[in-house]
């Protein structure tokens, strides 16, 4: 009887055009080819892989994912970026001035994905104030870290909140990602890259999605399309999940299909105008209904 090889397993920590890197419980990492067309492992991917006879080792399946991290590409349809995280971390700034409809939408993709969404709030060395936008939604639940990259301050506290979670930066340009993930990963950075990269390129130049350990056992993914991506959002009529202040009131609207934007005996408007929902989410729902919406409409975007 012939023996049928046994398949490892494997976690993808480095995603190419053609190729993966697969990385076992002992640390040990093997590039592995993409032969078949209809397996697309993502970063964060449990893999089965094998070693072929000519000693190069393939990916023969890719485990079912508890959560992906998807985002929108040039032509506004969906692009799955990274696989199993538990967290979002999502950047503000008080430079450039924030964008926190912007923001919202990071804070929407967290909860319809979903996994735990963490504020943290860069260049503390520019303000004395704290934005009421971020008091508000720190009020509603949302943990706020507050760092400097560059003092390198709050940079523990972010650690800290990343210890066993898989996470992802994400956030408006120019908030100081890649400041924080440089300071976060510091030197180990290097090494990781020069590994996966082989030194052809810098990793500013790369666009591979890349896995790191933190070494408290939090794991960070980054990649610049996943730093700076718009998430993207399946349905409009999904939003109003991703507003966690709603969730009391969803169902106590008078129209089941209620899209709480002109319905008479809205629960979210009555809310709204008691105070118990603030105007500036409120707002920002009105307007990610609205993208999502004419976004869906767009005839090339039909069933794709
Ligand atoms: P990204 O686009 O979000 O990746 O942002 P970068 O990391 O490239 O940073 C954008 C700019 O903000 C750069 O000029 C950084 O030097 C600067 N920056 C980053 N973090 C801080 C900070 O904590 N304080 C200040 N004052 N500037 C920062
Ligand atoms: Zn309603």
């Amino acid at each position: 009887m012939r023996l049928i090889p046994m398949d490892a397993r494997g976690l993808v920590v480095a995603r190419h055009r053609r190729h993966v890197t697969v990385e076992n419980d002992a640390g040990e990492r093997h590039q592995c080819a993409l032969l078949r067309r209809q397996l697309k492992p993502l970063v964060g991917d449990e893999v089965d892989w094998r070693r072929q006879a000519d000693g190069k080792g393939v990916v023969t399946g890719v485990a079912p994912r508890h959560t992906v991290l998807t985002r929108i590409d040039g032509r506004g349809r969906r692009e799955d970026v990274a696989a199993n995280l538990t967290q979002l971390l999502v950047v503000a700034a008080p430079v450039p001035s924030p964008d926190w409809t912007l923001l919202d939408r990071y804070l929407v993709a967290a909860e319809l994905i979903p996994v735990k969404a963490v504020i943290v709030f860069n260049k503390l060395d520019l303000v004395n104030a704290e934005p009421e936008p971020l008091q508000d939604l720190h009020k509603i639940g949302y943990r706020v870290c507050r760092t400097s990259a560059m003092l390198g301050s709050g940079l523990g506290h972010v650690a800290t909140v990343m210890a066993r979670e898989r996470g992802a930066v994400v956030g408006q340009s120019g908030t100081g990602k890649s400041s924080l993930i440089n300071a976060l990963l510091g030197e180990q950075l290097q090494a990781v890259g020069r590994l996966t990269e082989k030194g052809r390129h810098g990793r500013h130049t790369t666009s591979a999605a890349t896995l790191y350990r933190l070494g408290n056992g939090g794991e960070l993914i980054d990649s610049p399309g996943v730093r700076n991506y718009a998430p993207y959002i399946e349905s409009a009529a999904e939003i109003e999940r991703g507003f966690r202040e709603f969730h009391p009131h969803l169902g106590n609207c008078r129209f089941d299909d209620c899209r709480h934007l002109a319905e008479p005996d809205c629960a979210v408007k009555a809310e709204l105008a008691s105070g118990g929902i603030s105007p500036r989410r409120y707002e920002s729902y009105e307007k990610l209904y609205d993208l999502v919406a004419t976004l869906h409409a767009r005839p090339s975007n039909k069933g794709g």
